[in-house]
């Protein structure tokens, strides 16, 4: 029998899940639950004292929040459409699709995270909902993305062929790696780094939910890269790993310059400078693991970032979120 491969493979069938080739993709689908969440989990009480508050944010802070509720309001659906829409078609491997759908669903997730926030908040949906448009920096990163993504968005693309194949890769890597990947951690280090201050705790923690996502959407997104290139390693020229390294580069200019914009003096005890090294630092880490070389060799300026995504460091937190569950399943449904 021939041996499966992940795209273009005549013989399977998308309905038979047993047995399974690529066990990282299950192993990806049991992290997703394990980090299962909803923002109403979360209280917002003390955010929203404090966003009321006349003097306990600054108006640098107040700006970077809503800034990065802009970005993410919008990256966050543009991300699950692309899911659905385009990468589910085109992966017809049955384990990839069961947590495609896992995915899809957490991305649901995080766009209701950003509404939940405007609510709380009192914030204008129309206000942040839209500043994909009206902030250039965000209208940028988006642009890129869409720009990128473009290929698999056709609706007579295929995956037939090797040239085809490489634009399917090159799709997937402006998605998975540029988009989840680049584009989100500035935001991340930005939020989690108020909240290490104890302000907008709560939103900080909702964005600490979302980045553990974010890096098992990422590392299932580098295991499929890796595994088409595996199996059809004449793609995978050194033309083309030199444009992923450019493609990537310019991702990194136009996340260095959005962290800039946020966030134009920092924040208490970190120099905006350091939102960019870790923009630098993190792009490395990506090429890295789709086997591509490094190209900025920063360290990271903010080492309590990784504790926050080591799913590994976090068992306790997994533990009390287990119990939680189970015992939601007690609840009376009327
Ligand atoms: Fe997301
Ligand atoms: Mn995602």
């Amino acid at each position: 029998m021939k041996k499966k491969r992940i795209i273009n493979d005549s013989q399977t069938d998308p309905n038979k899940i047993l047995p399974m080739t690529y066990l990282w993709a299950r192993e990806h689908y049991k992290n997703g639950i394990a980090n299962n969440w909803v923002p109403e989990e979360i209280s917002m009480q003390q955010d929203v004292e404090q966003w009321r508050s006349p003097d306990f944010l600054t108006e640098r802070e107040r700006r970077l929040i809503i800034w990065n509720l802009g970005f993410f309001s919008t990256a966050e659906s543009l991300t699950a459409n692309n899911l659905v829409l385009a990468v589910y078609r085109h992966v017809t491997n049955p384990e990839c699709r069961q947590y495609l759908l896992r995915q899809a669903y957490e991305e649901a997730v995080h766009t209701d995270t950003f509404i939940y926030c405007c609510d709380s908040l009192g914030l204008d949906p129309d206000e942040i909902f839209n500043m994909y448009n009206t902030i250039p920096s965000i209208a940028q990163k988006d642009a890129f993305v869409i720009n990128l993504t473009k290929s698999i968005f056709d609706p007579n693309f295929s995956t037939q062929g090797k040239e085809n194949i490489r634009r399917f890769v090159h799709d997937l890597i402006g998605y998975y790696v540029i988009m989840e990947g680049i584009f989100f951690y500035a935001g991340f280090a930005m939020m989690l780094a108020l909240k290490r201050q104890n302000k907008m705790v709560g939103i900080g923690e909702q964005f600490e939910y979302i980045m553990r996502d974010e890096s098992i959407h990422l590392a299932f997104g580098c295991d499929l890269i890796n595994t088409i290139v595996k199996e059809n390693p004449e793609v995978w020229t050194e033309d083309f790993q030199n444009e992923i390294v450019e493609l990537i580069k310019k991702a990194v200019i136009l996340e260095k310059k959005y962290a800039y914009d946020a966030c134009p003096e920092g924040l208490l005890g970190i120099n905006a400078q350091q939102f960019s090294d870790y923009v630098e630092y993190i792009a490395d880490r990506r090429l890295e693991r789709i086997d591509l070389p490094k190209v900025y060799y920063k360290e990271n300026p903010f080492p309590w970032m990784s504790q926050s995504t080591d799913l590994n460091k976090e068992k306790n937190f997994f533990e009390t979120r287990v119990t939680e569950y189970q015992s939601a399943g007690s609840l009376e449904w009327e």
